[in-house]
C-alpha cells in the first residue's frame, strides 16, 4: 500500500437477506469481517468450477446490519470535511440492481436512522455553516443531473426532454451547459430539490425502477466560502461534493437484451469500465494517462477525481447463493479500482 493513492477508496457494503430470500431459504454465501476487512464468499454448490480469489480485502467493509449513521462517519464524514475546505470529493454507489445503492446514497429520508448519504450530508454541511465563524460566509448551490444513454438530463430544469452538452473552459474546467443550480439555506431546502429532481427523474420513465437501474444520478453540492486571509483581503475557496447513484452493474448482455436495451446495456457497459479504468489509474499513480475522456460520466467529474480530490467507491453487493455471479464480478470490479 506504499505509494498507493491515498484520496481513493474502495469500500464494501453487504446488505441483509430480504423476507422474500428469506421466505425462499436463500442461501447466504457472503461473509463479512468488519475488524479484518475481509469478504469471504463461498461457493453455493459444488460442482460449480471456478477460478478466483474468494478473500477480497478492502479499505473498510460494512457487514448486513450495520448502521447507516457508521456508513457516514467512515464513507462520507471525512470527505464532506474536505469539501467545506475547498477540496472537491466523489462518492459513488457501485452494484447489481437490489444490491443498496439508493438505500447507500439517499436511504429512507423520513426515517432519521435509515437515512443515506446525501440527506446526512445536508445536515452534515448545514451543521458547519452553523458553527463556523461569524466573518467566514458560505453559499451553499446543489444541481442534479442524470446520465442515460450518455445523454445528459438536468434534473431540476423545465424541460426534461433536452440534452444538455458537457463542456470545458480555461478558467473553469468542465461544466455541464445550462445545468440548473439552486441556492440553498438549509438541509431542508435540499431535501425538497431531493424530492423534486427524483420526481424529474421518473417523468418519461415507463418503469421507473428499470430506468434508474440503467442511469447515473449525479447530486452535486457546491460550497463557495469566503474569508478575509492574513492580508485582510477576501478569499474565496469553492468545493464541489458529487454524489452518484451509478447504474446497476449487471451484465445485462446475460439478460439477451436486443435492439434499445442492447444499446443502453453496452452504453452502462463502457461507462462503468471506464470508471474502473480511472479510479485503477489514480490508485496506481503510475499512469500518465487517465481515460476521462471515454465516458460522460468520467468526463464529467474530471475535475473532482484525482489530484487533491477524495474519492470513495462504495461497492454494494447482495448476500444471497443466487447473486453469487453478479457479486463475485462487483468485487473484482471492486478489487481492481481499489
Ligand atoms: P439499488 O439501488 O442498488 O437497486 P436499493 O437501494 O433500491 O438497491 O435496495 C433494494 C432494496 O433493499 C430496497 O428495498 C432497500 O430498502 C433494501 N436495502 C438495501 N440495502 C439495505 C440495508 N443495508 N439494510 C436494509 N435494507 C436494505
Ligand atoms: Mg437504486
Amino acid at each position: 500500500m506504499t505509494d498507493q493513492n491515498d484520496n481513493v477508496k474502495v469500500i464494501v457494503r453487504c446488505r441483509p437477506l430480504n423476507e422474500t430470500e428469506k421466505s425462499s431459504n436463500c442461501k447466504v454465501v457472503v461473509h463479512v469481517d468488519e475488524t479484518l476487512g475481509t469478504i469471504t464468499v463461498s461457493i453455493p454448490n459444488g460442482d460449480k468450477q471456478i477460478d478466483i480469489p474468494k478473500n477480497f480485502t478492502f479499505d473498510t467493509v460494512f457487514a448486513p446490519d450495520c448502521k447507516q449513521v457508521d456508513v457516514y462517519n467512515v464513507v462520507a464524514r471525512p470527505i464532506v470535511e474536505c469539501v467545506l475546505e475547498g477540496y472537491n470529493g466523489t462518492i459513488f454507489a457501485y452494484g447489481q440492481t437490489g444490491t443498496g445503492k439508493t438505500f447507500t446514497m439517499e436511504g429512507v429520508r423520513s426515517v432519521p436512522e435509515l437515512r443515506g448519504i446525501i440527506p446526512n450530508s445536508f445536515a452534515h454541511v448545514f451543521g458547519a455553516i452553523a458553527k463556523s465563524e461569524d466573518d467566514i460566509k458560505f453559499l451553499v448551490r446543489v444541481s442534479y443531473l442524470e446520465i442515460y444513454n450518455e445523454e445528459v438530463r438536468d434534473l431540476l430544469g423545465k424541460d426534461q426532454t433536452q440534452q444538455l452538452e458537457v463542456k470545458e473552459r480555461p478558467d473553469v474546467g468542465v461544466y455541464v451547459k445550462d445545468l440548473s443550480a439552486f441556492v440553498v439555506n438549509n438541509a431542508d431546502d435540499m431535501d425538497k430539490i431531493m424530492t423534486v429532481g427524483n420526481k424529474n427523474r421518473a417523468v418519461g420513465a415507463t418503469n421507473m425502477n428499470a430506468h434508474s437501474s440503467r442511469s447515473h444520478a449525479i447530486f452535486t453540492v457546491t460550497i463557495e466560502c469566503s474569508d478575509k486571509g492574513p492580508d485582510d483581503k477576501s478569499r474565496v475557496r469553492v468545493g464541489k461534493l458529487h454524489l452518484v447513484d451509478l447504474a446497476g452493474s449487471e451484465r445485462q448482455s446475460k439478460t439477451g437484451a436486443t435492439g434499445q436495451r442492447l444499446k443502453e446495456a453496452t452504453k452502462i457497459n463502457l461507462s462503468l469500465s471506464t470508471l474502473g479504468n480511472v479510479i485503477s489509474a489514480l490508485v496506481d499513480g503510475k499512469s500518465t494517462h487517465i481515460p476521462y475522456r471515454n465516458s460522460k460520466l468520467t468526463r464529467l467529474l474530471q475535475d473532482s477525481l484525482g489530484g487533491n480530490s477524495k474519492t470513495v467507491m462504495v461497492a454494494n453487493v447482495g448476500p444471497a447463493d443466487y447473486n453469487f455471479d453478479e457479486t463475485i464480478s462487483t468485487l473484482r470490479y471492486a478489487n481492481r479500482a481499489k
